[in-house]
C-alpha cells in the first residue's frame, strides 16, 4: 500500500494545487487511495494527452470524499473513474479511517466519523453499528 505521500511524490502534477484534509497519521484509507489512484494511473497511460487534476482528498461526512477535474479523457474513462471513487467513498464508511480496521460510521458531538472499536474516542456513538452493507466491485 502506498501512502498519500507518495502519490504526491509519484504524480505531483496531479496534486498541483490540491488540498489534502485527511488528518496526519489517519493512514487506513490507503488501500482505498491506492485503488482510485491507481485505477486513474491506467486511466491516464491510456490517454496521454489527457488533464488529470486532483482538488481535493478529504473526510467528508465521515467518508473518503476525492475531488478532481480531467479534460480530454472520453467519457467512459470518466465515469469508470466515478465508479471507482463512489466505490471508495462507500467502502471507506467500512474501513476505520485511523488504523484500517473494520469499522462503522459513527458520531461525536455530531462530528461524523468512521472509527474501529479501538479508535474512536470516548463518546462516540456508532450509527450504522447493526447494519452491515456490502458493497460489490463491478
Ligand atoms: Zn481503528
Amino acid at each position: 500500500m502506498i501512502s498519500l505521500k507518495n502519490w504526491i511524490e509519484k504524480h505531483p502534477k496531479w496534486f498541483e494545487q490540491s488540498r489534502i484534509d485527511i488528518e496526519g497519521g489517519h493512514e487506513g484509507w490507503r488501500q482505498l487511495i491506492d485503488d482510485v489512484f491507481t485505477a486513474a494511473e491506467q486511466i491516464l497511460s491510456d490517454n496521454p494527452g489527457a488533464l488529470f487534476r486532483i482538488t481535493q482528498v478529504k473526510e467528508k461526512l465521515g467518508a473518503l470524499t476525492i475531488y478532481f477535474r480531467h479534460e480530454g479523457l472520453p467519457a467512459a474513462d470518466v465515469d469508470r473513474l466515478r465508479g471507482i471513487k463512489f466505490i471508495a467513498r462507500e467502502r471507506s464508511l467500512h474501513v476505520c479511517e485511523i488504523c484500517g480496521a473494520p469499522a462503522n460510521l459513527g458520531a461525536l458531538d455530531s462530528c461524523l466519523s468512521v472509527r474501529c472499536g479501538s479508535c474512536a474516542p470516548a463518546g462516540w456513538l456508532a450509527i450504522y453499528g447493526d447494519r452491515s452493507r456490502t458493497i460489490s466491485n463491478p
